[in-house]
C-alpha cells in the first residue's frame, strides 16, 4: 500500500499556523514511508470561501517549504482537487446512500427543527436529532415532495449504543451514539457538507492516513459509519493535539498572531517557523531544538507525538529565529533573506509614493519610511500625551478598530476607510481626531506618511498587531473593561 496523506484546508480566512502544523506532520509522515502528500481545498462553504484565501494558503505553505505532490495548482491523477469542482461526485454518492436506505431526504423547516430541539431540551435529553425525531408522517412527506419543497439529505445513525473508533495516537475512542445526530450530507442548495465531501474525497484520492486536529474527533463516528455504508476501507485516523496559547487556551488570534502572513511580514525565516512547528508536541530522537525539514522527515516517528497540548510561544519562536539568523545564515544568505522579506523592488515601489513628496535628499527616505521596515514600534504612554481623549476612550477606540479590522475580508484602503468612518461616527470624532492615536500606534510617531496608506501596505496582521501593542502600552484591557467593551461593540 502506498502511504498517502493530505492537508485539506478550508479557504475561509488567513492562512493559519495550525494548518501549517498539520500539513508539516502529514508531509513528514508521508515522506518517512516513501509516500505522497496531497493538498485538497475544502471550499464547500460557498459564502465564506474566497479565492484570495486559497491563494494565501498555497503561498504560505510553499513559503514554509511544505510542498505537495498533487493539488489544485500542480494537478495530479485524482483531480479536481477543489471540492467546489466536484459537485456531481457528491450528488451521485448521496444518491447511492439514499438508494441503499442509509440516508434520507429531510423536508423539515428550520422552525420545525427549533421546536424539536426545544422539546428535547425541555425533556433534558441530548440535543442530537435522530432520524425518528425528524420523520414526517407519510402523507406529509409525500405532500412536501410533490410541492418540491426544499430538503436536505441526512444520514441514518443508530439511536443507541457505543461507537468505537481507533486512533493511531489515542488508541480506542468510544462515543455514545445518542450524542450523534442525523448529520446533513447535502445541503438544500445541493452542496455537500464537510462530512460527505471529506469521506468521499479521502476514499477517491486514495488517502491512507488522516492526520488532523483533535477538534475533528467528534466527527470520526459519522465518518466511520459513512465508510461502512459505502463499503470502503477507512483510512487510519490520527488526531493531533491542538496548538495552545501560553495560558493553555486554544490558540486564537485574540491572544496570539495566528496568521502565517504575520510571521512572514514580521521578518521570521520560513525555516525557523517550520522548525518551531516541528517542535509542537514532537521532538527529535536526540531532543535537539534546531533541525531542518529534511532532518525531521528523515527522523520522523508519529509515535513520538505527545498529546499534552503543545504551547505555541512567540518568545521561543523569536529566540529560535534569532539563532537561525545569527548562526545559520552566511552573509549572502542573510542578504537574500533581507531582500526576500522587504528590500525588494515590489515592496519598495509601494513605499515610494508615500515618501517622495516629503523628501529633499535620498537620505531622508530611510528615517521617514522606517515604519514600513519594522515590527512593533517603540511606544510609551507619553507617546499618546497629545491625544485629547480619556484613557479608557482611547483604549476602546483602538480595541474597536482591531475588532473591526479582524472582520475585513478584502484588505484595501477603501475597505479600511469605511471602517474608520463608521467608528469615527460612533465615537463622535472627526476623521483627523479619530486617526490621531491610530497614527501613533501604526507609525510610532506623530508625524509621518499617510496612516491609511501605511495600514493598507502593511497588511491586516501587522496593522492589528501594532494596534494591539498600543492598547498594551496604554495599560491593556482589564476583564471588566473587556465585558463592557464587548457589549457596546455588539450594539454598534
Ligand atoms: N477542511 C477541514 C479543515 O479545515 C479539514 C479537516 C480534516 O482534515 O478532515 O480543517
Amino acid at each position: 500500500m502506498t502511504v498517502r496523506t493530505r492537508i485539506a484546508p478550508s479557504p475561509t480566512g488567513d492562512p493559519h499556523v495550525g494548518t501549517a502544523y498539520i500539513a508539516l506532520f502529514n508531509l513528514c509522515f508521508a515522506r518517512q514511508h516513501g509516500g505522497e502528500f496531497i493538498l485538497r481545498i475544502e471550499d464547500t462553504d460557498r459564502v465564506r470561501s474566497t479565492p484570495e484565501s486559497e491563494q494565501m494558503i498555497l503561498d504560505s505553505l510553499r513559503w514554509l517549504g511544505l510542498n505537495w505532490d498533487e493539488g489544485p495548482d500542480v494537478g495530479g491523477p485524482h483531480g479536481p482537487y477543489r471540492q467546489s469542482e466536484r459537485g456531481a461526485i457528491y450528488a451521485e454518492h448521496a444518491q447511492r446512500l439514499i438508494d441503499a436506505g442509509h440516508a434520507f431526504r429531510c423536508y423539515r423547516t428550520s422552525d420545525e427543527l427549533d421546536v424539536l430541539r426545544e422539546a428535547r431540551k425541555a425533556e433534558g435529553l441530548h440535543l442530537a436529532l435522530k432520524p425518528a425525531d425528524l420523520a414526517l408522517d407519510a402523507d406529509e412527506q409525500a405532500r412536501r415532495e410533490r410541492e418540491e419543497m426544499p430538503f436536505v439529505v441526512r444520514m441514518n445513525v443508530p439511536a443507541t449504543g457505543t461507537c468505537v473508533v481507533e486512533d493511531l495516537l489515542r488508541g480506542t475512542i468510544e462515543v455514545d451514539w445518542a450524542q450523534v445526530d442525523a448529520q446533513i450530507l447535502l445541503k438544500s442548495d445541493g452542496m455537500p457538507t464537510y462530512h460527505l465531501a471529506n469521506v468521499v474525497d479521502d476514499h477517491l484520492m486514495g488517502i491512507s492516513h488522516v492526520l488532523r486536529g483533535e477538534e475533528w474527533i467528534n466527527s470520526a463516528p459519522k465518518h466511520q459509519l459513512l465508510y461502512e455504508y459505502f463499503g470502503w476501507d477507512m483510512p487510519v485516523l490520527c488526531h493531533m493535539p491542538l496548538l495552545r496559547n501560553p495560558d493553555k487556551s486554544k490558540l486564537s488570534k485574540r491572544k496570539n498572531p495566528t496568521s502565517i502572513n504575520y510571521y512572514r511580514k514580521m521578518g521570521f525565516l520560513p525555516q525557523a517557523v517550520t522548525n518551531y512547528l516541528g517542535r509542537m508536541g514532537w521532538s527529535m530522537p536526540d531532543e535537539r531544538e534546531k533541525f531542518s525539514l529534511e532532518d525531521m522527515m528523515a527522523s520522523f516517528d508519529v509515535q513520538r507525538v505527545s498529546l499534552g497540548g503543545p504551547v505555541f510561544d512567540l518568545e521561543k519562536l523569536t529566540w529560535l529565529n534569532g539563532v537561525y539568523l545569527r548562526e545559520d545564515l552566511d552573509d549572502r544568505a542573510f542578504l537574500k533573506a533581507l531582500m526576500d522579506w522587504a528590500f525588494n523592488e515590489d515592496y519598495v515601489a509601494q513605499i515610494l509614493p508615500q515618501v517622495r513628496t516629503r523628501v529633499d535628499t535620498l537620505s531622508d527616505v530611510a528615517p521617514l519610511a522606517a515604519h514600513f521596515f519594522s515590527g512593533l514600534p517603540v511606544l510609551h504612554e507619553e507617546s499618546f500625551a497629545d491625544v485629547k481623549l480619556e484613557r479608557e476612550e482611547l483604549i476602546k477606540l483602538l480595541q474597536f478598530l482591531v475588532w473591526r479590522f479582524e472582520a475585513v475580508a478584502a484588505w484595501n484602503k477603501e475597505a479600511l476607510l469605511a471602517e474608520v468612518k463608521a467608528l469615527g461616527e460612533h465615537f463622535d470624532l472627526k476623521m483627523k481626531a479619530f486617526l490621531a492615536p491610530v497614527f501613533i500606534a501604526i507609525t510610532g510617531s506623530a508625524s509621518s506618511t499617510s496612516v491609511m496608506d501605511a495600514m493598507a501596505i502593511l497588511g491586516s496582521d501587522v496593522t492589528r498587531a501594532r494596534l494591539r501593542h498600543a492598547v498594551e502600552v496604554l495599560g491593556g484591557v482589564s476583564k471588566k473593561q473587556a465585558k463592557r467593551f464587548e457589549k457596546e461593540y455588539r450594539e454598534l
